[in-house]
């Protein structure tokens, strides 16, 4: 799968993902990150790629031109004329990213991810070449670097041979809409706090059916919202079942 990242900063995003699992499946050659430096494609002996907003108003724009030309350079040099690939702008106008959403994506080959800086960017090149406007979370950010890793990361660890263990991402938190069961390793007594007893068992029933409500009561506790969710669509499935009965 391959990801190719538009920024002012590239550094920032290959630094960041060159660690761990993400750095692993890059080596691996599982995932491909392509950063792409925006100021390459200024139009300027300076380097500048961005300007005043017309108008008025605090602050600098990134300017339309050079992050056209830096798309066109994605799509000619990797041969993506015909299928159009999604480009996600990074913004905090967009869709809240989601587990689902992540699943979605990870069934792409080639996702182009645009980060801004500044104030933004014009919104003729936004207009022309944006798919998904994407945000992660309610607040602002500096720049689109720090939203497009956290895209990477969850979608690469859903792209198979990324995790060790294929089912690694099946009982995480979000799968099922559901937030994960509390977790334990050795030793089996901290500071006096015991692991609960049903994990020694080896009562393989016992201990799912254990972990199940323990997902339940914390999702309840933490999400009401997600909980809400997941408790409607049990409803609904249980009365399809009965109207087929
Ligand atoms: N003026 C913009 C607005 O009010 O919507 C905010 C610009 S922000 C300072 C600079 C860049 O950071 C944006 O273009 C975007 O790429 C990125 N960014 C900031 N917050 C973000 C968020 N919550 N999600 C995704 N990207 C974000």
């Amino acid at each position: 799968m391959n990801f190719h990242i538009m920024t002012l900063f590239p550094d920032m995003v290959d630094n960041g993902l060159s660690e761990s699992i993400t750095g692993r499946a890059i080596k691996n050659n599982i995932i491909k990150v392509n950063t792409v430096n925006i100021r390459d494609f200024a139009q300027n002996k300076y380097g500048h790629v961005d300007d005043y907003t017309y108008g008025g108003g605090a602050g600098m724009l990134m300017q339309a031109e050079p992050v056209y030309l830096a798309y066109r350079s994605i799509i000619e040099s990797n041969s993506l004329s015909e299928r159009k690939p999604r480009v996600l702008y990074m913004t905090p106008q967009g869709i809240p990213f989601s587990q689902n959403m992540a699943v979605e994506l990870s069934k792409e080959e080639d996702i182009v991810i645009l980060c801004g800086h500044y104030e933004g960017i014009d919104e003729r090149v936004l207009e022309m070449i944006v798919t998904d406007n994407v945000s992660i979370g309610d607040f602002v950010l500096t720049g689109g670097e720090l939203p497009a890793m956290m895209i990477v990361d969850a979608v690469s660890r859903l792209v198979p041979g990324v995790l060790g263990k294929e089912d690694s991402a099946v009982y995480e938190s979000f799968y099922d809409g559901l937030l994960e069961y509390p977790q334990y390793t050795r030793p089996e007594v901290f500071m006096g706090r015991e692991v609960p007893g049903v994990l020694l068992s080896g009562h393989h029933k016992n201990i799912e059916k254990w972990r199940y409500e323990q997902s339940l009561q914390r999702t309840k506790e933490r999400r009401p919202d997600l909980y809400e969710i997941y408790i409607n669509k049990l409803k609904k499935e249980d009365e399809t079942k009965k109207q087929n009965l």
